[in-house]
């Protein structure tokens, strides 16, 4: 029998640290808290660098380094 396997599933990832990214449209740097309630725009141009989904922020821009 055939399973339906989905690769659904979220791996949680301990996110609740800093993380320094860059922005790629353009190219600022900024430091942001990796566990955020709400969207985390540049503070350049305004682009979305981390967009909260209830609980885990997703990342949507480039992650330099993580700060611990
Ligand atoms: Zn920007």
């Amino acid at each position: 029998m055939a399973r339906n396997k989905k690769s659904k599933i979220l791996i949680p990832q301990p996110q609740s640290r800093f993380l320094r990214v860059k922005c790629l449209n353009c190219g600022n740097q900024q430091i942001v808290f990796g566990c955020s309630a709400t969207d985390v725009d540049c503070l350049v141009c305004g682009k979305t660098l981390l967009q909260s989904t209830g609980g885990k922020a997703r990342i949507l821009t480039k992650i330099l380094e993580v700060l611990t």
